[in-house]
């Protein structure tokens, strides 16, 4: 293939076993499936890797509480996971655990290098120490500066015995990291959290724990048989160990990943230990580290208390994988918080699967059955339609820079354009007038484009829509592999001749009503008479409008010191730099709930003090018996958005 000799290593997350695995834990992983399964079909050799994460205090607890040792309680959790991505058909090259032998000794070796080359020395750790609990916690974690914040009993200060690994020393040379690969962490936007925390300056960490025995024992050498490596120093090997690193190194040619896909909790370790410990292993540094947001349900957070976790396996059983996938992809930009709600996958299959892409397929389906015994010709395609197909193709020319850029959505959102170019084409030459006059020729053409336009998108959104594109391929009697793809995007070719097929529905419409009002005509009787107002005090619209509401991007969240309820905010809504807010919301929101996420402000009010901090505005919020609630538009709307 050409110029692509390239090896690209694409990882997830490995997969904590204290979890169960819910929508989150699925997107993570698509992502990574379709990047891999398009870094396969244009042509790369491409390796895969997902796995679970398994030792550590809290694994041991939750295996002690369920009666098993942490060993057979991992095996059990670390199976389910497994056995999801196979009925997923995750196209995984290796799925490690890091209770794997080989793990195990390549993260000792690890230890080692890092140690000879004298980035790891012996200390005390000294921090919070709940005894019943056997963990220490920083001093944010704790309630009243003293208790537990499991248990809630008075922790005491304790010191023990820990290896360091100097993180300190690597802080300038992150910082030429950040610097000169600016993405390195994406989305872009996510980099500035991180900068500031290095520049805010990097303590040693501590890697080794001697209070509990559950994880990765230092290495023979040491002589420390007390102490195990701390969890996130083992974890994040895996990233290496999987590919063979300290045992069999025939898979080290993948090395460096080009993509890390993290949770944006995770990232602080992935965007600053793990560069650090590579570069005390003096092994070179991964391309990207991609940081995805959450997902939540019908606008609230997910929660086991509030049993609205959403289970992928239930929404892919009753609404088909691929189509999930596609939502998954298609509906959030990468890096933003996005909202599970059946109503939007609904919607998302009815119009942009069943209406455009579906539809399109039926046609061709139909119009060459019709009119040519479902046998399409393309040879006159370049005669009548060049500028079609040229269109096309400069859509497609900008597809790879979305790729590992993780702007999935504007690939999927530019393959669409497509095909309504497709959908468009159709109506505008009109096929069966063409037929009717007797211009055969150029009915065939039409159709012929058409047929084309669709084996070309079958090719692109194969990384999305694995097993529906075999259907189109089966329809169209043509392969979707790396071949085809060579010839017919890269070459930019025509197929010659098709030899169509009629299959079923590609993506038969979802009749789930969602609409509200059907909802309350079967509830209650028809309102006969005028609704009684609740409202006394009436006002016009123009009275309304007097206030201006705009929707605005959190862009920062900060204490204000000595107030429990105030949060000082900076909200983006367009203007040349962002509003300052001060706002009660701080008992019902962590500011990872709020940073980056959008709210509604009025903008037109009085700038007022609060707390001798300067307040440029009022977001909106709801508050009943069960707290506050802020009030977000439905879709992620460009800030600055009048609201009306
Ligand atoms: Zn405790």
């Amino acid at each position: 293939m050409k110029n692509r000799c390239k090896n690209i290593y694409i990882t997830t997350p490995i997969y904590y076993v204290n979890d169960i695995a819910h929508i989150g834990h699925a997107y993570t992983t698509i992502i990574a499936d379709m990047l891999t399964r398009y870094s396969k079909i244009v042509g790369y050799d491409t390796f895969f890797l997902t796995g679970t994460d398994e030792h550590g205090l809290k694994i041991a607890q939750s295996a002690q509480q369920k009666n098993k040792t942490a060993q057979e309680y991992s095996d059990i959790v670390s199976a389910k996971f497994k056995q999801l991505w196979d009925d997923f058909d995750i196209s995984y090259d290796k799925f490690i655990r890091t209770t794997d032998k080989e793990h195990k000794i390549g993260a000792q070796k690890a230890f080692m290098v890092m140690f000879k080359n004298g980035d790891i020395y012996k200390g005390n750790y000294e921090g919070n120490y709940c005894v019943g609990c056997e963990t220490f916690f920083t001093n944010s974690q704790l309630i009243d500066g003293e208790g537990c914040p499991d248990c809630e009993r008075p922790t005491n200060i304790v010191k023990e015995e820990s290896y360091f690994f100097r993180l300190s020393k690597y802080q300038d040379k992150l910082l030429e990291l950040y610097e000169n690969n600016p993405e390195f962490i994406l989305p872009k936007a996510k980099a500035k959290e991180i900068i500031n925390f290095v520049k805010s300056g990097l303590n040693d960490l501590s890697i080794s724990r001697t209070s509990f025995s559950w994880g990765v024992a230092l290495p023979s050498e040491m002589n420390e048989s007390q102490h195990v490596m701390y969890v996130w120093l083992d974890a994040l090997m895996n990233y290496l160990t999987a590919i063979g690193y300290g045992n069999d190194e025939k898979n080290i040619k993948y090395w460096p990943a080009n993509t890390h896909i993290v949770g944006k909790d995770i990232l602080k370790f992935h965007s600053i230990f793990w560069p650090a410990f590579l570069m005390s292993l003096d092994m070179p540094l991964p391309k990207h580290i991609c940081a995805h947001g959450w997902w939540t349900k019908d606008g609230e957070k997910m929660s086991k208390s509030k049993g609205n976790v959403v289970n992928p396996q239930d929404i892919a059983n009753k609404y088909g994988l691929d189509e999930l996938r596609y939502f998954l992809l298609r509906e959030v930009p990468f890096g933003q918080d996005g909202d599970f709600s059946k109503r939007a996958l609904v919607n998302r299959i009815n119009s942009d699967l069943a209406n455009d892409l579906g539809n399109l397929l039926n046609r061709v389906q139909g119009m060459s059955g019709k009119y040519f015994n479902y046998k399409l010709d393309s040879k006159n395609v370049i005669k009548y339609h060049e500028q079609e197909i040229k269109i096309a193709h400069d859509i497609i020319a900008n597809l790879e820079n979305y790729i590992f850029s993780m702007q999935i959505n504007r690939y999927l959102e530019d393959i669409w354009t497509i095909i309504t170019l497709a959908n468009k084409s159709i109506a505008q030459y009109e096929p069966w007038d063409l037929m009717k006059n007797g211009d055969t020729t150029k009915a065939m053409a039409v159709v012929a484009l058409v047929a084309n336009l669709v084996a070309k998108i079958a090719l692109l959104i194969d990384c999305v829509m694995p097993h529906k594109t075999k259907q189109i391929s089966k329809s169209l009697g043509i392969k979707i592999d790396a071949k085809t793809y060579e010839s017919i995007i890269t070459d930019k070719l025509l197929i010659d001749k098709f030899h169509i097929s009629k299959i079923e529905q590609l993506f038969p419409k979802i009749d789930e009503t969602f609409d509200i009002q059907s909802k309350i005509e079967k509830n209650i009787p028809a309102i006969k008479t005028t609704n009684t107002m609740q409202e006394q005090n009436l006002v016009s619209v123009d009275d309304f409008f007097n206030s201006i509401i705009r929707v605005g991007q959190i862009v920062f969240v900060d204490d204000i010191k000595k107030s429990d309820k105030l949060y000082r905010l900076l909200i983006d809504i367009g203007e040349n730099k962002p509003r300052q807010i001060v706002a009660g919301i701080k008992t019902y929101y962590k500011k990872e709930e709020l940073l980056d996420t959008q709210v509604c402000l009025v903008s037109n009010l009085k700038p007022v003090k609060l707390m001798g901090i300067l307040s440029e505005g009022m977001i909106l919020a709801s508050k009943d018996e069960s707290g506050l609630s802020l009030i977000r538009p439905e879709k992620q709307k460009k800030p600055g958005t009048k609201i009306s």
